[in-house]
């Protein structure tokens, strides 16, 4: 083990917390007195990776940079870049890309040691969850603090403690505090201390039940962070201090805020960030560079426009299935002075009663969304078409990019019959197919094309004055593509092609010249938007959205 230290992030009472912009905002804390963090997401879920899941069901999907080639055992290979939402969060926050083999899932590490198993490594053994699957743990947490060498290492435990699946995890982590020097590791257990409406109370109760599981486990938490609506009174912190045998200052409140960005700050002024730093017995002779950052969360907080963008799709019913498309837009918003609203439109409720499209009018701009499948497609086809005859700035994020191009093909083309293979396997104008290698792939875990990969704008093009650049890299996760045999045809009625991959095959940006801004790309500009500086394309996209909404405000008066 190198110098790195290891700092442990559990959730107790419930999931969905918001352990992940704790986990982040606990980075900067550290990232503001000048050490390097690096972060691991633990996720107990048995899938390898969760690019197989249902955003309903686990949220959106991130992708990172590079394409992890997960190699178990000789022989077996798994494309890994499909990875947890939380490590948005934590790029977003910490401005520092994440690697996929930083988000371990218990799914990898079964795999992993049953393939050993099956290639003889435990030749004459019994194979068991202690010591086989915490070892393994063990190992991978320590293989990312040598390969990346950060001061300090995050270490996020998805779930809640109680959860089944979590307890190999929870007991790697008793393991490697007991081998550990005591000042190389911290924990904090963050945990929601509910308001109860009848007495006009937080609780701590449910808090105390949780730390007590822990500490049957073997893990006393050093910082308690409470999730709560409001800050935690003194009162309430002494009562956790007491109950859960923790100091009064490691006793932290994490309120609801707006921005999230606003949490570093909240912290640092309950001297979270000088505690930890004890704790870690870690020493810096600067004080906390903060300022930048509180300039930054102002944008968010100051902005005096507020603007409404449409964002069609059938993953509606939960925000968390398009968290880094949310992100963009606001980040895109402060930076323009504005509040992005976003108006979440079910596609299959417009394709029941098609004046619901109508909706469409009040918005400034219309985001079609990413997707997978059949369900809602035809609304989402609608919306594009209508975005086209009203000249509603639009942008497409891939699957959105595809629609467009059915959109166009069908309403300006004329050619009724046109969609994506995706959808009709039979069409006879099929505008989108698959991409070449994908034609023969039958597995479905990791096999799209996925990671960061060279675009080549072509010049004089929106995305051209967006991002002023020729050459750029942005995140891909696709099967299928734009067929050029119909662009081509498509371009006489104002349909270009604006962007190709480093073969110049394989279509990745499209426009229409004749509306004001209606671009559609393959990849999705959304994963490299930080907060202090936002991805160029949602930048021009929602620079139309706000001159729209001038015109708009102008003709109401
Ligand atoms: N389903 C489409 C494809 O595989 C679009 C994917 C996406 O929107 N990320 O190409």
């Amino acid at each position: 083990m190198t110098m790195t230290k290891l700092c442990f992030v559990t959730g107790g009472v419930l999931s969905g917390l918001g352990k992940g912009i704790t986990t982040s905002a606990i980075g900067k804390l550290l990232q503001f007195r000048g050490f390097h963090v690096d972060v691991i997401k633990i996720d107990p879920y048995l899938n390898v990776d969760p690019g197989t899941l249902n955003p309903i069901e686990h949220g959106e999907v991130f992708i990172t940079d590079e394409v992890w080639e997960f190699n178990p055992a000789p022989g077996f290979v798994y494309r890994i870049a499909e990875i947890d939402q939380d490590a948005g969060t934590y790029e977003r926050f910490l401005d520092h890309p994440f690697h996929p083999s930083q988000n371990i899932t218990s799914g990898q590490i079964y795999l992993s040691v049953i393939v050993h198993e099956r290639v003889g490594k435990f030749l004459g053994r019994t194979i068991q969850i202690v010591p086989h699957i915490t070892d393994e743990v063990k190992s991978r947490i320590r293989n990312i603090a040598n390969k990346e060498d950060p001061d300090v290492l995050l270490i996020e435990i998805g779930g809640t403690v109680g959860d089944i699946e979590a307890m190999p995890f929870l007991e790697a982590i008793r393991q490697l505090r007991l081998e550990l020097p005591k000042h190389d590791t911290c924990l904090v257990h963050v945990t929601l201390i509910p308001y109860l409406e009848s007495v006009g109370q937080l609780k701590s109760k449910p808090t105390q039940h949780s730390v007590r599981t822990l500490q049957g486990m073997g893990l006393q938490p050093d910082i308690i962070v409470g999730r709560a609506r409001e800050s935690l009174s003194k009162e309430i912190k002494r009562k956790i201090s007491l109950y859960c045998s923790v100091p009064e200052k490691a006793v932290i409140s994490n309120p609801d805020l707006s921005p999230i960005y606003d949490l570093p700050p909240y912290f640092e002024q309950q001297n979270m960030g000088n505690y930890l730093c004890s704790l870690l017995q870690l020493s810096y002779d600067c004080k906390p560079a903060i300022d930048d950052w509180i300039e930054m969360v102002n944008l968010f907080k100051n902005a005096k426009r507020t603007i409404n963008i449409a964002m069609p799709g059938k993953y509606t019913s939960i925000i968390d299935s398009y968290v880094s498309i949310n992100a963009a837009l606001q980040d895109a918003g402060a930076h323009l002075d504005a509040k992005v609203n976003i108006n979440w439109i079910d596609t299959e409720a417009i394709e029941e009663d098609p004046d619901k499209i109508r909706v469409l009018d009040s918005c400034d701009g219309c985001l079609l969304t990413p997707g997978f499948g059949s369900r809602g497609v035809e609304g989402m086809i609608q919306t594009a078409s209508y975005a086209i005859q009203k000249n509603i700035p639009y942008l497409g994020i891939c699957f959105g990019a595809q629609l467009l191009t059915v959109a166009f093909a069908r309403s300006i083309m004329g050619w009724k019959e046109a969609h994506t293979t995706e959808v009709d396997a039979e069409t006879h104008v099929p505008v989108i197919d698959f991409l070449p290698e994908q034609k023969i792939i039958q597995e479905k875990g990791g096999t799209m094309r996925l990671g960061a990969h060279k675009i080549i704008i072509q010049e004089g093009t929106k995305l051209w004055d967006a991002y002023h650049q020729s050459v750029i890299h942005e995140r891909f996760r696709h099967r299928y593509h734009i067929i050029e045999e119909y662009t081509g045809q498509m371009k006489e009625k104002g349909f270009i092609t604006s962007a190709y991959d480093e073969t110049g095959k394989i279509v990745n940006a499209i426009e229409i010249n004749t509306h004001p801004f209606c671009v559609g790309v393959q990849f999705h500009p959304e994963y490299t938007s930080r907060p202090n500086r936002p991805n160029p394309l949602y930048f021009a996209f929602i620079k139309h959205a706000l001159e729209r909404s001038t015109i708009r405000m102008n003709a109401n008066e």
